[in-house]
């Protein structure tokens, strides 16, 4: 499977941190190829050995992978041994201190954020779409970290996977009036008519303000939309597509 990796959290060691891309799976239109959602319309099978495929080239079991049923929320699971592969939560963001447990966060379009402490040796994953960057899901996760095993926020460094960009997120004038309203004016491009979203520069507000530089944080600088040549976008794609992962796992 062609992965990604996140050259930031890579550079630590101890840990694992990759995103996939649409290739190197066995998925048939419009799921080509490396669809890792069993949730889209596509067949299960190929989703199954597509996770078979991604276990492999990453090195872990895939039933120590654990996934979730994202719901654009600001829920947040801590992974203990009663979670697996066969038993998803319905949240947004995976936290946990236990290696060799990959922790995973699917998308297509939206951001797919990965966290690391090597110090406290923490990790989680976090799914922010717009609604998810509105609720705060990226600070509120770090928070959990914080409160589970002690994280100092300071010393995360943080990757940002492949998600649609401020060129191609046309938002409705609610939609801006409400990321006016939440101070994040900075995120909309004005275009005559028309009004874009950067959700990522609202979650690098958000890092900011919690004491989190940019220096900490590598953006996979791709957006899907642009690039669903690569990645798999649900703008792009008219809605009947595959996702993309992002995978963290202490070593
Ligand atoms: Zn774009």
């Amino acid at each position: 499977m062609k992965i990604v990796a996140s050259p930031l959290l890579s550079s630590l060691g101890g840990v694992t941190a990759c995103f996939t891309t649409r290739h190197g799976g066995v998925s048939r239109p419009p799921y080509t190829s490396a669809n890792l959602a069993f949730h889209v319309g596509d067949a299960a099978a190929d989703v199954l050995a597509n996770h078979d495929l991604l276990a492999r080239t990453l090195g872990y079991e895939r039933s120590r992978l654990v996934y979730m049923r994202q719901i654009h929320s600001d829920r947040i699971v801590r992974v203990d041994e009663t979670v697996n592969f066969d038993t998803p939560s319905e949240c947004d963001a995976l936290i946990t201190d236990r290696p060799e447990t990959a922790l995973m966060v699917m998308s297509a379009d939206c951001t797919p954020i990965l966290l690391y402490d090597p110090l406290s040796r923490a990790i989680g994953a976090v799914h922010a779409g717009r609604a998810g960057a509105f609720l705060g899901i990226l600070p509120k996760t770090i928070r959990a970290m914080e409160a589970a095993f002690a994280t100092a926020p300071e010393n995360l460094r943080i990757s940002f996977g492949p998600s649609i960009g401020g060129c191609c997120y046309e938002i409705n004038t609610q939609i801006a009036a409400e990321a006016e309203a939440l101070g994040y004016r900075n995120a909309l491009r004005f275009e005559e008519k028309r009004v874009f979203l950067d959700v990522n520069t609202i979650l690098l507000t958000q890092l900011n303000e919690m004491g989190i530089s940019e220096e900490r944080v590598d953006v996979v600088r791709a957006c899907t939309a642009c690039r669903s040549d690569t990645y798999f976008s649900y703008r792009a794609d008219a809605q009947k597509t595959g996702r993309i992962a992002g995978v963290i796992m202490l070593r």
